[in-house]
């Protein structure tokens, strides 16, 4: 039996793709083996979201080829898509294959002839204008399934090199996202995260259907009980919006939605598609409708020209927006941007200070936002033994939840009384 190993670096979506491309080599009789084992063929699932995405990438690639000489190596994904060139040069790669026609990945190795050096299957992504139908069935024995409802992004924030590589959005017919839906639901899911390379833009390519339409259908499906957006911007977020995430019940009371910066003047040299106004108004609406939302965000420090004074209007609206917790990016320059071509850079050691500033407020706020929990009881979906007779799970608003139990907890919805809080955990006492 040939050997396959299929692995993704970066987002979540990668992540989703690989694990659908690992079922494909399946499907064709192959054993899945881990990364780091030997095998027959490598499939690498490249992120180019920043240069050390990548460097991680390259070094995947040699790493792979040193433990089996004689593999196929493929290189997928968004770094094979903007610089197919750049990757065909790294010893030990023999396809690279881009964001599409990844459908036909197996046909494409198996066709492969050494003789023939590094084939360059990349086209250009760009014209691309369907949804490419890739798919998970399989997946058991886990409790949280991604599923990939969209791809690409028209958005062009002037730091992203995103576009390019996934090219413009495409909307997974609803049709196809219910079938997948039902057979996670029959594979004993029972949460679902709608994902996609930037989910708020689904269905504006489509003339049948919307983001609140493709919810609904997935809504519907029964052992389904719990839904997350893996991400969502200020823009969808109106009255009829908020008011249906409070009417459907198996919607997480979790948002991520992006700020990327609280200062107005440097979310339009983003080219963000909203400013602090219209950001405080999403959060306000979503708050009327779920008072116990949690807003979580993303915000990146130290962007070209960022001054000491937009640098504290960025601090001082994440204050104010209490949010339960901030990923914080020191800006990095992506290559292709134009961002990147700014002469106004900001120095290393000022995101340093920045960064460490943010995260200080954001450990902060996320103490605050789980100490309104102690003596309370929430209901939590357990996921994992992370050490015999403990168990770790999730609230509907995503607070991490850690409990004592003799029962087996994996896969299980449990009332739970929080009893003491930590830097990350709540810790509580399951009610069985
Ligand atoms: S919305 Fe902006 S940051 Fe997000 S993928 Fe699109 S261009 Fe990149």
């Amino acid at each position: 039996m040939k050997r396959a190993a299929s692995y993704a670096l970066g987002c979540k979506v990668n992540q989703y793709e690989s694990e659908a491309i690992a079922e494909l080599f399946q499907e064709k009789g192959y054993e899945i083996v881990g990364i780091d084992q030997p095998a027959d063929v490598y499939v690498i699932n490249t992120c180019t979201v920043t240069n050390f995405g990548d460097k991680k990438s390259r070094q995947l690639i040699r790493k792979v080829k040193r433990q089996n000489e004689t593999a196929v190596v493929a290189v997928v994904g968004c770094y094979a898509q903007t610089a197919p060139k750049e990757i065909m040069s790294v010893e030990g790669v023999n396809l690279v294959i881009g964001t599409k026609d990844r459908g036909q990945i197996v046909e494409l190795v198996e066709a492969y002839n050494p003789q023939g050096g590094v084939e360059n299957h990349v086209t250009d992504i760009m014209k691309e204008r369907i949804f490419e139908p890739l798919s998970i069935q399989k997946l058991a024995n886990r409790t949280r399934a991604y599923l990939k409802i969209q791809d690409g992004c028209s958005q062009y924030c002037s730091y992203c090199i995103i576009p390019y590589a996934r090219g413009p959005i495409r909307s997974r017919d609803p049709q196809d996202v219910l079938v997948e839906v039902r057979q996670l639901a029959k594979n004993g899911f029972q949460e679902v995260v709608l994902a996609g390379i930037h989910v708020a833009s689904y269905g504006k390519d489509r003339k049948d259907t919307s983001l609140l339409e493709v919810l609904r259908l997935v809504h519907q499906v029964e052992g389904i009980k719990r839904i997350r957006f893996s991400s969502i911007e200020p823009n969808v977020v109106t009255e009829e919006f908020a008011k249906a995430m409070a009417e459907l019940w198996k919607v997480c009371h979790h948002f991520h939605l992006s700020l990327q910066s609280g200062c107005d003047r440097t979310l339009k040299e983003m080219n963000r598609r909203y400013d602090t106004r219209k950001y405080r108004e999403a959060v306000m609406l979503l708050r009327k409708y779920l008072p116990d939302a949690a807003i979580t965000t993303d915000i990146i420090v130290g962007f070209p020209g960022e001054t000491a004074v937009d640098f504290q209007e960025s601090y001082a609206f994440a204050k104010e927006m209490a949010f339960a917790k901030i990923h914080v990016f020191p800006y990095s320059p992506k290559k292709g941007t134009p961002a990147a071509e700014r002469k106004d850079q900001i120095q290393n050691h000022v995101k340093t200070e920045r960064s460490h500033s943010l995260l200080a407020l954001s450990e902060a706020m996320s103490k605050a936002f789980l100490e309104k929990y102690m003596g309370k009881t929430v209901e939590v979906l357990y996921e994992k033994s992370v050490e015999e007779g403990i168990y770790e799970g999730h609230t509907s608003n995503y607070m991490k939840v850690l409990t004592n139990s003799p029962e087996d907890l994996s896969n299980r919805l449990v009332f739970t009384k929080i009893t003491d809080i930590t830097e990350e955990y709540a810790l509580g006492e399951a009610i069985l």
